[in-house]
């Protein structure tokens, strides 16, 4: 005798729709803009290609503001002077600086988590700044190149969370 075999069919569709509000959108409201982890990495530690996009936060060195999400910018190499890191008030009144060469490209203002922008400096230069502490240039915006926010790599270090 041939088997029959027997398609039982079991109804799976039991029309159960359960929606949760995301969680990590209703605590983001709270603590908005802060990071919330103490372990942070450098940008070595990252070990990110030119080309790739950056794997985590952009966090300020000195307050753990969020200045961008992950996955926002993308790693440049591009040789930009910079003045040496001091309080927003004295950005564009030190000559002292660096050539800085690593920088993150984001393409639109409204990407950025929080960012301070210093007053313009000669024609066309605005630095970014930490929009907490002020702490700056974390990069720098020339007004010729609005589609053009760079950070440098080395001013901001990167959290998960
Ligand atoms: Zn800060």
């Amino acid at each position: 005798m041939a088997d029959s075999t027997q398609n039982d069919k079991t109804e799976e569709a039991t029309g159960q729709l359960v929606t949760h509000p995301p969680a990590a959108l209703l605590e983001g409201l709270g603590s908005q803009g802060k990071c919330k982890t103490d372990e942070y990495k450098t940008f070595e530690e990252l070990q990110v290609a030119e080309g790739q996009t950056n794997p985590m936060i952009l966090a300020c060195q000195q307050c753990r503001s969020k200045i961008l999400r992950a996955g926002k910018a993308t790693l440049i190499a591009k040789e930009v002077f910079l003045p040496l890191v001091s309080q927003k008030k004295a950005i564009g009144t030190q000559p002292d600086g660096e050539t800085v060469k690593d920088y993150w490209l984001v393409n639109e203002m409204m990407t950025f988590e929080n960012v301070g922008f210093s007053n313009t400096v000669g024609t066309s230069t605005k630095y970014l700044t930490c929009a907490d502490c002020e702490m700056g240039p974390l990069g720098i915006h020339d007004l010729q190149n609005p589609q053009e926010f760079l950070v440098a790599v080395r001013r901001v270090k990167y959290a998960a969370n």
